[in-house]
Protein backbone atom coordinates (compact mmCIF):
# COMPACT_ATOMS: atom_id res chain seq x y z
CA UNK A 1 0.00 0.00 0.00
CA UNK A 2 2.14 2.83 1.19
CA UNK A 3 5.90 3.21 1.98
CA UNK A 4 7.75 4.88 4.58
CA UNK A 5 8.91 7.03 2.04
CA UNK A 6 5.07 8.06 0.66
CA UNK A 7 4.79 8.80 5.22
CA UNK A 8 7.66 10.63 5.59
CA UNK A 9 7.27 12.91 2.31
CA UNK A 10 3.76 13.45 3.48
CA UNK A 11 4.49 14.69 6.52
CA UNK A 12 6.80 17.18 5.28
CA UNK A 13 4.51 18.67 2.78
CA UNK A 14 2.15 18.48 5.46
CA UNK A 15 -0.89 16.18 4.36
CA UNK A 16 -1.01 15.27 8.44
CA UNK A 17 -4.45 16.74 9.80
CA UNK A 18 -5.02 16.88 13.75
CA UNK A 19 -8.62 16.06 14.22
CA UNK A 20 -10.20 17.13 17.73
CA UNK A 21 -12.89 14.98 19.98
CA UNK A 22 -14.31 16.52 22.39
CA UNK A 23 -14.74 14.94 26.48
CA UNK A 24 -17.68 16.03 28.02
CA UNK A 25 -18.53 16.32 31.78
CA UNK A 26 -20.83 13.23 32.76
CA UNK A 27 -24.02 15.22 32.36
CA UNK A 28 -23.52 16.19 28.88
CA UNK A 29 -23.10 20.18 29.59
CA UNK A 30 -19.65 21.17 28.67
CA UNK A 31 -16.62 20.39 27.19
CA UNK A 32 -13.40 20.43 29.06
CA UNK A 33 -11.01 18.83 27.34
CA UNK A 34 -10.14 17.41 23.36
CA UNK A 35 -8.59 14.10 21.90
CA UNK A 36 -6.11 15.01 19.16
CA UNK A 37 -6.62 12.75 16.78
CA UNK A 38 -4.05 12.11 13.27
CA UNK A 39 -5.80 11.96 9.73
CA UNK A 40 -3.69 12.12 6.72
CA UNK A 41 -4.98 13.73 3.85
CA UNK A 42 -4.15 11.87 0.95
CA UNK A 43 -4.22 13.45 -2.34
CA UNK A 44 -5.42 10.30 -4.07
CA UNK A 45 -7.21 8.45 -1.38
CA UNK A 46 -8.91 11.19 0.54
CA UNK A 47 -8.67 11.35 4.49
CA UNK A 48 -7.02 8.54 5.91
CA UNK A 49 -7.38 7.22 9.31
CA UNK A 50 -4.82 5.94 11.74
CA UNK A 51 -5.25 2.43 11.15
CA UNK A 52 -3.96 2.50 7.39
CA UNK A 53 -0.42 4.68 8.48
CA UNK A 54 0.28 4.47 12.20
CA UNK A 55 1.25 0.23 12.46
CA UNK A 56 3.59 1.32 9.23
CA UNK A 57 5.05 4.35 10.83
CA UNK A 58 5.46 1.94 13.78
CA UNK A 59 6.84 -0.23 12.11
CA UNK A 60 9.53 1.74 10.29
CA UNK A 61 9.81 4.10 13.02
CA UNK A 62 8.66 7.56 10.72
CA UNK A 63 6.23 7.61 14.04
CA UNK A 64 8.95 9.78 16.10
CA UNK A 65 8.12 12.06 12.87
CA UNK A 66 4.61 11.86 12.92
CA UNK A 67 4.03 11.81 16.73
CA UNK A 68 6.25 15.61 16.99
CA UNK A 69 4.37 16.72 14.13
CA UNK A 70 0.73 15.91 15.91
CA UNK A 71 1.91 17.27 18.98
CA UNK A 72 3.30 20.58 17.72
CA UNK A 73 0.07 21.17 15.71
CA UNK A 74 -2.09 20.05 19.11
CA UNK A 75 -0.34 22.26 21.38
CA UNK A 76 -0.73 25.38 18.74
CA UNK A 77 -4.48 24.91 18.92
CA UNK A 78 -4.93 23.94 22.36
CA UNK A 79 -3.30 27.79 22.58
CA UNK A 80 -7.20 28.59 21.36
CA UNK A 81 -8.98 27.29 24.15
CA UNK A 82 -7.66 28.18 26.99
CA UNK A 83 -10.36 26.39 29.27
CA UNK A 84 -9.86 23.16 27.52
CA UNK A 85 -7.30 20.19 28.27
CA UNK A 86 -5.67 18.29 25.88
CA UNK A 87 -5.28 14.91 25.22
CA UNK A 88 -2.39 13.73 22.54
CA UNK A 89 -1.95 9.83 21.62
CA UNK A 90 1.69 8.51 22.39
CA UNK A 91 2.90 5.29 20.51
CA UNK A 92 4.76 3.29 22.81
CA UNK A 93 7.49 3.02 19.62
CA UNK A 94 8.05 6.77 20.62
CA UNK A 95 8.47 6.29 24.47
CA UNK A 96 11.29 3.99 23.74
CA UNK A 97 13.06 7.59 21.74
CA UNK A 98 16.44 8.10 24.52
CA UNK A 99 15.43 11.34 23.65
CA UNK A 100 11.73 11.60 24.14
CA UNK A 101 11.08 13.66 27.25
CA UNK A 102 13.65 16.31 26.16
CA UNK A 103 12.01 17.02 22.67
CA UNK A 104 8.20 16.94 24.09
CA UNK A 105 9.46 19.49 26.87
CA UNK A 106 11.23 21.44 23.59
CA UNK A 107 7.91 21.14 21.36
CA UNK A 108 5.83 22.13 23.85
CA UNK A 109 7.85 25.14 25.57
CA UNK A 110 7.84 26.57 22.25
CA UNK A 111 4.23 26.46 21.19
CA UNK A 112 3.93 28.24 24.48
CA UNK A 113 0.71 25.89 25.69
CA UNK A 114 1.03 25.78 29.86
CA UNK A 115 2.49 21.88 30.41
CA UNK A 116 -0.30 21.75 33.01
CA UNK A 117 -3.41 21.16 30.03
CA UNK A 118 -1.21 18.49 28.50
CA UNK A 119 -2.58 15.18 28.90
CA UNK A 120 0.00 12.02 27.19
CA UNK A 121 -2.45 8.70 26.49
CA UNK A 122 0.12 5.94 26.94
CA UNK A 123 -0.92 2.32 26.31
CA UNK A 124 0.15 -0.13 28.98
CA UNK A 125 2.57 -1.71 26.72
CA UNK A 126 4.89 1.80 26.63
CA UNK A 127 5.78 0.47 30.37
CA UNK A 128 6.13 -2.72 30.52
CA UNK A 129 8.35 -2.60 27.02
CA UNK A 130 11.00 -1.07 29.76
CA UNK A 131 9.89 -0.64 32.82
CA UNK A 132 13.06 0.77 33.99
CA UNK A 133 13.49 2.94 31.49
CA UNK A 134 9.91 4.72 31.15
CA UNK A 135 9.65 4.87 35.02
CA UNK A 136 12.21 7.92 33.77
CA UNK A 137 10.37 9.22 31.64
CA UNK A 138 7.35 9.24 33.36
CA UNK A 139 8.74 10.98 36.16
CA UNK A 140 10.13 13.63 34.07
CA UNK A 141 6.87 13.98 32.02
CA UNK A 142 5.17 14.60 35.72
CA UNK A 143 7.39 17.22 37.06
CA UNK A 144 6.90 19.39 34.09
CA UNK A 145 3.10 19.26 34.80
CA UNK A 146 2.00 17.06 32.02
CA UNK A 147 -0.42 14.89 32.72
CA UNK A 148 -0.68 10.84 32.14
CA UNK A 149 -3.84 8.89 31.20
CA UNK A 150 -3.71 5.29 30.50
CA UNK A 151 -5.36 4.66 27.31
CA UNK A 152 -7.92 1.75 26.15
CA UNK A 153 -7.74 0.76 30.00
CA UNK A 154 -8.89 -3.26 30.41
CA UNK A 155 -7.68 -4.42 26.58
CA UNK A 156 -3.76 -5.41 27.48
CA UNK A 157 -2.67 -7.66 29.97
CA UNK A 158 -1.24 -6.15 32.77
CA UNK A 159 -4.22 -3.31 33.33
CA UNK A 160 -4.39 -3.83 37.44
CA UNK A 161 -0.62 -3.46 37.22
CA UNK A 162 -0.31 -0.53 35.31
CA UNK A 163 -2.49 1.01 38.29
CA UNK A 164 -0.27 -0.20 41.03
CA UNK A 165 3.15 0.93 39.16
CA UNK A 166 2.38 3.56 37.33
CA UNK A 167 1.92 7.75 37.73
CA UNK A 168 -1.33 8.00 36.38
CA UNK A 169 -3.83 11.20 36.73
CA UNK A 170 -6.50 9.12 34.55
CA UNK A 171 -7.64 5.48 33.08
CA UNK A 172 -9.81 5.80 29.35
CA UNK A 173 -12.02 3.15 29.64
CA UNK A 174 -12.14 1.29 26.46
CA UNK A 175 -15.22 1.28 24.15
CA UNK A 176 -15.33 -2.20 23.91
CA UNK A 177 -16.53 -2.42 27.39
CA UNK A 178 -18.86 0.87 27.11
CA UNK A 179 -20.75 -0.64 24.11
CA UNK A 180 -21.57 -3.90 26.47
CA UNK A 181 -22.71 -2.39 29.31
CA UNK A 182 -26.46 -3.79 28.16
CA UNK A 183 -24.97 -6.93 29.60
CA UNK A 184 -24.65 -7.48 33.04
CA UNK A 185 -21.13 -8.87 32.84
CA UNK A 186 -20.06 -5.83 30.81
CA UNK A 187 -21.51 -3.26 33.27
CA UNK A 188 -20.23 -5.43 36.66
CA UNK A 189 -16.91 -4.84 35.35
CA UNK A 190 -17.80 -0.72 34.21
CA UNK A 191 -19.01 -0.23 38.40
CA UNK A 192 -15.85 -1.99 39.44
CA UNK A 193 -13.54 -0.33 37.32
CA UNK A 194 -14.41 3.20 37.82
CA UNK A 195 -15.05 2.21 41.89
CA UNK A 196 -11.48 0.95 42.07
CA UNK A 197 -9.99 4.14 39.87
CA UNK A 198 -11.73 6.52 41.98
CA UNK A 199 -10.76 4.82 45.04
CA UNK A 200 -6.74 5.17 43.95
CA UNK A 201 -7.47 9.09 43.50
CA UNK A 202 -7.91 8.49 39.47
CA UNK A 203 -10.12 10.63 36.82
CA UNK A 204 -11.63 8.17 34.66
CA UNK A 205 -12.79 8.99 31.16
CA UNK A 206 -15.67 6.95 29.04
CA UNK A 207 -14.81 5.71 25.63
CA UNK A 208 -17.13 5.50 22.78
CA UNK A 209 -20.73 6.72 24.41
CA UNK A 210 -22.66 6.39 21.39
CA UNK A 211 -25.98 6.02 23.20
CA UNK A 212 -28.00 8.36 26.17
CA UNK A 213 -28.38 4.99 27.87
CA UNK A 214 -24.33 4.24 27.81
CA UNK A 215 -24.53 7.92 28.96
CA UNK A 216 -26.48 7.69 32.08
CA UNK A 217 -25.22 4.32 32.91
CA UNK A 218 -21.90 6.02 32.89
CA UNK A 219 -22.77 9.34 34.47
CA UNK A 220 -24.27 6.88 37.31
CA UNK A 221 -21.31 4.84 37.71
CA UNK A 222 -19.23 7.61 38.45
CA UNK A 223 -17.17 8.24 35.53
CA UNK A 224 -15.86 11.84 35.09
CA UNK A 225 -15.73 12.31 31.52
CA UNK A 226 -17.86 11.54 28.55
CA UNK A 227 -16.46 10.84 24.69
CA UNK A 228 -18.35 9.54 21.84
CA UNK A 229 -20.03 9.91 18.64
CA UNK A 230 -23.43 10.79 20.97
CA UNK A 231 -21.81 14.21 21.61
CA UNK A 232 -19.25 14.60 18.54
CA UNK A 233 -17.12 12.62 16.22
CA UNK A 234 -13.38 14.01 15.90
CA UNK A 235 -13.55 17.27 13.87
CA UNK A 236 -11.46 19.70 12.54
CA UNK A 237 -9.99 22.94 15.08
CA UNK A 238 -12.24 25.41 13.33
CA UNK A 239 -15.31 23.48 14.43
CA UNK A 240 -14.27 23.04 18.21
CA UNK A 241 -14.14 27.45 18.26
CA UNK A 242 -17.99 27.19 16.79
CA UNK A 243 -19.18 24.62 19.62
CA UNK A 244 -17.23 26.47 22.55
CA UNK A 245 -18.99 30.05 21.19
CA UNK A 246 -22.44 28.12 20.85
CA UNK A 247 -24.78 27.90 23.47
CA UNK A 248 -26.47 24.70 21.95
CA UNK A 249 -26.04 21.13 23.90
CA UNK A 250 -23.38 19.17 21.78
CA UNK A 251 -25.14 16.68 20.21
CA UNK A 252 -24.42 14.70 17.38
CA UNK A 253 -21.88 16.73 15.55
CA UNK A 254 -19.72 15.36 12.40
P1 LIG B 1 -7.83 6.02 20.72
O1 LIG B 1 -6.74 6.89 21.20
O2 LIG B 1 -8.43 5.06 21.68
O3 LIG B 1 -8.91 7.01 20.12
C1 LIG B 1 -10.28 6.77 20.13
C2 LIG B 1 -10.78 6.25 18.80
O4 LIG B 1 -12.15 5.88 18.91
C3 LIG B 1 -10.73 7.26 17.65
O5 LIG B 1 -10.51 6.56 16.43
C4 LIG B 1 -12.15 7.83 17.67
O6 LIG B 1 -12.55 8.38 16.43
C5 LIG B 1 -12.92 6.57 17.96
N1 LIG B 1 -14.21 6.87 18.60
C6 LIG B 1 -14.50 7.87 19.45
N2 LIG B 1 -15.77 7.82 19.86
C7 LIG B 1 -16.33 6.76 19.25
C8 LIG B 1 -17.65 6.18 19.26
O7 LIG B 1 -18.55 6.65 19.92
N3 LIG B 1 -17.83 5.06 18.50
C9 LIG B 1 -16.84 4.53 17.74
N4 LIG B 1 -17.13 3.46 17.01
N5 LIG B 1 -15.59 5.04 17.72
C10 LIG B 1 -15.33 6.14 18.46
P2 LIG B 1 -9.38 6.99 15.41
O8 LIG B 1 -9.31 8.48 15.29
O9 LIG B 1 -9.58 6.17 14.16
O10 LIG B 1 -8.06 6.52 16.13
C11 LIG B 1 -7.80 5.16 16.36
C12 LIG B 1 -6.55 4.98 17.17
O11 LIG B 1 -5.39 5.44 16.45
C13 LIG B 1 -6.54 5.81 18.46
O12 LIG B 1 -7.32 5.16 19.44
C14 LIG B 1 -5.06 5.82 18.77
O13 LIG B 1 -4.65 4.62 19.37
C15 LIG B 1 -4.45 5.89 17.37
N6 LIG B 1 -4.08 7.29 17.08
C16 LIG B 1 -4.85 8.32 16.66
N7 LIG B 1 -4.12 9.47 16.53
C17 LIG B 1 -2.86 9.14 16.92
C18 LIG B 1 -1.63 9.88 17.01
O14 LIG B 1 -1.53 11.10 16.77
N8 LIG B 1 -0.51 9.19 17.44
C19 LIG B 1 -0.56 7.86 17.75
N9 LIG B 1 0.57 7.24 18.15
N10 LIG B 1 -1.70 7.13 17.66
C20 LIG B 1 -2.84 7.76 17.25
MG1 LIG C 1 -6.45 7.99 22.83
MG1 LIG D 1 -8.70 4.48 23.45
Amino acid sequence: MYSSNDLREAIEAGQLRVLYQPQLTADGSKIVSVEALVRWAHPVHGLLGPGHFVPLAEKTGVIIELGESVLRQACLDAKRWPDLNIGVNVSPLQFRDPAYAEKLEQIVRESGLPFERLELEIVESSYFDDPEKADKVLRRIRELGIKIALDDFGTGYSSLSCLLRLPLDRIKIDRSFVSGIDKVRSASIVHAIIALARAIGLKVTAEGIETEEQQKFLRAAGAHLLQGFLFSTPVPAERIDLLLASAQPVRGIS
